[in-house]
C-alpha cells in the first residue's frame, strides 16, 4: 500500500487517513472498495454527507448527462437553468408538501458556510450581537460557527477571542430532571439574570459531533415557544441530521417546528458535491441585493443531482424504504445494547441517526480497528469520544444492514472478550 505521497507531502492535520489506513478507490451504495480491491460497508459515509450511498444511481445518471452535455458548471448567484429546476423541485417536493415556506440563500458551499450566514442575518434582523448556543454543540469551523460549537478544543482554535456566544444546557444536560428550557425561559425573562437577550438560539435536533444526543419534541417545541415569547429566532443547524438522516427530510419534522432559519448542506447534494443553503422565513430576508457573497455559491452539478435526491422524497416507496431501514436499524442496535451490557451503555441518536454510548474510550478505539480489519468503516463522537456513531446510508439494502451490522457485533464481542 503506498501511503508515502500522504505522509511526505500532506499536513500533520490529516486524520481518517490514519483513522482508516488504506487508499480508497471505488465506490458503490453502501460499499466502499481500497486499492487492494477489499470491501468495505460504510456506516461513517462522509460524516453523513453520504446519505444516499455513493454514486446512487438516481443522483449520479442526470449528473452524468449534465456533465457531457456543455452545461454550466460555475455561475455564482447568476440565474442558470439548473438553478431554476433546483429551486423548483426543492419547493414542490420538499417545502410545499410539508407546510413551509421559506427564501433560499444559496451561501458558499460548506456547512459552516451557510451557520455564518444565518448568524450574520440573525444579528442584522435583531439588532443584537449574542446567540445562544447549546452544551456540546458543533457547527463547523469557520469563526462564528466555532464560537457556537461547544467542544473546548474547537471553540479554542483559531487563538482569538470568541464573543457573543451565550453558551445553554442542552436538553438533559447536565441530568434527566434538570428543565434547561425552564431555564433559558426564566433568564429571558428575568432583568436581573445578567444575560442579555441573544438574536438567535442556534441548535441541532440531534447532537451528532457531540455524542449523538438527542432533543425530545416537547424540548424543541417550548424552546420554539420560548423564541417567540422573547422575540429571539430560532436557527436549526440541520447540516447532519436534516437531508433525510432521521428518517424525515428535516430532522424537525417529527417535534412540527417552524424555524425561522434552517442550515442544510452535507448530503444535501445527494452525491459528495459541496453544496449548502440556508432556509430563512419570508420576513425575516432582509439581506440587501449583494450585501452577502462567494465565489461558489453556483455549484450547477449540485443543483442537478440535489434536485434529483429531492425528487425521491415524492416516491412513496423511497420514504417507505426509508422508514423500515430505520426501524431495522434500531432493533439491530437494541440487540446489541441486550447483548454487550458490559460494553455498551445505551443506545442513543434517532432514526438512522443512531450510536452506541460504550462504557471506555479505549473500548471504542478497539471496536474501530476490529471493525476496520473486518471490512467495516464506523467513527466515534461525543466529548469523550465514547460514542459509536452508526451512520449508514438511508439507501443501505438489508443484505448490507446486516452484514455490517454482524461486523460491527463481532468487533464488540471480540473487545468484550479482550477485557
Ligand atoms: C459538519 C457540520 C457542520 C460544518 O459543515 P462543514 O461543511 O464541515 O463546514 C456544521 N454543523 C453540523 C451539525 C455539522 O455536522
Amino acid at each position: 500500500m503506498n501511503t508515502d505521497p500522504f505522509t511526505a507531502h500532506e499536513s500533520n492535520v490529516r486524520r481518517y487517513g490514519r483513522s482508516f489506513p488504506a487508499v480508497f478507490t471505488k465506490a458503490q451504495g453502501a460499499t466502499i472498495w481500497d486499492e487492494a480491491g477489499n470491501p468495505y460497508i460504510d456506516f461513517f459515509v462522509g460524516s453523513g454527507a453520504l446519505n444516499y450511498g455513493h454514486n446512487n444511481k438516481n443522483i449520479i445518471t442526470p449528473a452524468i448527462e449534465y456533465l457531457v452535455g456543455e452545461n454550466i458548471l460555475l455561475s455564482l448567484d447568476m440565474y442558470t437553468v439548473a438553478k431554476r429546476e433546483f429551486i423548483e423541485v426543492f419547493v414542490d417536493s420538499i417545502l410545499k408538501p410539508r407546510g413551509l415556506s421559506y427564501k433560499i440563500q444559496f451561501p458558499g458551499p460548506t456547512g459552516t458556510n451557510a451557520n455564518e450566514a444565518a448568524l450574520a442575518l440573525a444579528r442584522k434582523y435583531t439588532g443584537r450581537s449574542s446567540v445562544m448556543a447549546f452544551t456540546n454543540a458543533f457547527h463547523g469551523m469557520s469563526l462564528g460557527s466555532l464560537a457556537v460549537s461547544g467542544s473546548e478544543s474547537t471553540r479554542e482554535l483559531g487563538g482569538v477571542a470568541r464573543h457573543d456566544v451565550i453558551r445553554v444546557p442542552y436538553d438533559s444536560y447536565p441530568n434527566q430532571t434538570f428543565d434547561s428550557a425552564n431555564y433559558i425561559d426564566c433568564v429571558l425573562g428575568d432583568p436581573g439574570s445578567g444575560i442579555e437577550k441573544p438574536a438567535a438560539i442556534i441548535l441541532e435536533t440531534v447532537q451528532a459531533e457531540g455524542g449523538l444526543n438527542t432533543a425530545s419534541a416537547a424540548w424543541l417545541t417550548e424552546i420554539q415557544r420560548i423564541c417567540r415569547t422573547h422575540g429571539v429566532l430560532l436557527i436549526v443547524d440541520d447540516i447532519q441530521a436534516g437531508a433525510g438522516r432521521t428518517g424525515e427530510f428535516f430532522s424537525f419534522e417529527f417535534a412540527k417546528l417552524e424555524p425561522d432559519i434552517v442550515c442544510l448542506s452535507k448530503s444535501l447534494s445527494g452525491s459528495g458535491s459541496p453544496f449548502s443553503i440556508v432556509l430563512i422565513r419570508p420576513e425575516i430576508d432582509i439581506w440587501k441585493p449583494g450585501e452577502h457573497s462567494g465565489t461558489f455559491r453556483g455549484n450547477n452539478l449540485a443543483f442537478v443531482t440535489a434536485g434529483a435526491m429531492c425528487r425521491m422524497w415524492s416516491d412513496r416507496e423511497f420514504t417507505a424504504g426509508v422508514e423500515r431501514t430505520a426501524v431495522n436499524l434500531q432493533r439491530h442496535l437494541d440487540r446489541l445494547v441486550a447483548k454487550f451490557p458490559e460494553c455498551i451503555e445505551q443506545k442513543r441518536g434517532r432514526g438512522l441517526m443512531a450510536g452506541l454510548k460504550c462504557r471506555s474510550r479505549a473500548g471504542v478505539g478497539r471496536v474501530h480497528d476490529v471493525a476496520f480489519e473486518n471490512g467495516l468503516l464506523i467513527e466515534s463522537s461525543g466529548p469523550n469520544r465514547d460514542v459509536i456513531k452508526v451512520l449508514p446510508p438511508i439507501t443501505i439494502t438489508d443484505d448490507e444492514l446486516d452484514h455490517g451490522i454482524a461486523i460491527l457485533d463481532r468487533a464488540i464481542q471480540e473487545q468484550a472478550d479482550d477485557d
